[in-house]
């Protein structure tokens, strides 16, 4: 594990290494095209006008394009029914051009976002939210992995090698984060803890990990004397506060400022998780193309 070291050592640059990855991936899609003739297609569904929502739409579509892949991008009223979302995702799941389909969650409270998840193909599930892939997640087959977790590891594995035996807490335990993520630990041998709202005394269970994940939505939850000497933190958490002077900003559930003084290694919020779930949907879209033409994915792997 990573020794307390001075403060620009301690940063990990999510943003740079997300930057390099899609680099990468950008350099497969052309190898794909140029020895299979395939360009990967990703479909992004958005219901309603939330404008973080659209925000997220917006960049998921850019760096699509950016990276040499086709954007198709479907928009839905606020009002939509749940059975036009899944006729929508139906056709979606028999479109050859749609390699991968991502329906931006939350969706509004007349359609149930189980019901959607369930019908995405699950070889087209890029989100990797589907039943399917979470249980071959669990069991340790072929999954398609959710975004945010994947980047995570990513960033870990870069800066700690492997992980082996490290003892992790992930904090929180949604689908889409906290739980994934502690399956993608268990998978590396890392001694995996799981901590939510009913646990008992949670800044000792923080204390103890050398892998710190913290999934929960509560700005600066988790305070600098929380951490670990030494531990690797990443921050998910992505929470808007009120900064005085009627402006707002970004912050993640760990109390940075405290915690870098300790860590051996922290993601900074904005700039480090949230960068990389962009990246690894493109990840998994090239992944999901390979797998659909029979391409063994690893021949296109951006490394
Ligand atoms: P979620 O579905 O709301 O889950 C939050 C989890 O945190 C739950 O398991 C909850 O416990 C736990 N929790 C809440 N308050 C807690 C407390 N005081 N002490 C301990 N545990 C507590 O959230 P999510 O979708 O996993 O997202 C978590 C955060 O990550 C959010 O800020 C979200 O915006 C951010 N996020 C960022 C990215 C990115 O790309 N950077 C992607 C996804 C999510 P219970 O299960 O007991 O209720």
């Amino acid at each position: 594990m990573p020794e307390a070291a001075n403060e620009t050592g301690v940063l990990i640059d999510g943003k740079a290494f997300a930057a390099g990855l899609r680099d990468r991936i950008r350099h497969q899609v052309a190898r794909l095209h140029e020895a299979h003739g395939l360009t990967p297609g990703l479909a992004v569904v958005l219901v309603g006008e939330d404008p973080a929502s659209q925000v997220y739409v917006r960049s998921k579509a850019r760096q699509t394009r950016e990276a040499g892949m086709t954007s198709f991008e479907h928009r839905l009223d606020a009002g939509a029914t749940e059975e036009e979302l899944l006729g929508l995702v139906r056709r979606l799941n028999e479109d050859s051009r749609v390699n991968g389909i991502l329906v931006q969650l939350p969706l509004p409270e007349q359609i149930r976002g189980d019901a959607v998840i369930e019908a995405i193909d699950p070889a087209k599930d890029v989100d990797g939210l589907h039943p399917r892939n979470a249980g071959l997640l669990s069991n340790g087959g072929p999954a398609m992995v959710p975004c945010t977790p994947l980047g995570c590891l990513m960033l870990l594995k870069d800066r700690l090698g492997p992980l082996k035996g490290a003892r992790a807490l992930v904090l929180g335990r949604s689908n889409i984060v906290g739980k994934p993520m502690a399956q993608l630990l268990l998978a590396e041998h890392c001694t995996v803890s799981i901590a939510h709202s009913r646990t008992r005394d949670l800044a000792e269970e923080c204390r103890r990990a050398e892998i710190l994940i913290a999934a929960v939505g509560r700005p600066r939850l988790v305070q600098g004397d929380w951490v670990r000497p030494g531990a690797a933190v990443i921050d998910v958490g992505v929470n808007r506060i009120d900064a005085g002077n009627g402006k707002t900003r970004l912050v993640g559930d760990v109390d940075f400022e405290e915690a870098k003084k300790r860590a051996g290694a922290i993601t900074p919020v904005p700039g480090g998780v949230g960068p990389m779930t962009i990246a690894c949907l493109l990840l998994n879209t090239l992944s999901a193309t390979c797998r659909q033409k029979g391409i063994p994915a690893a021949e296109f792997a951006p490394g």
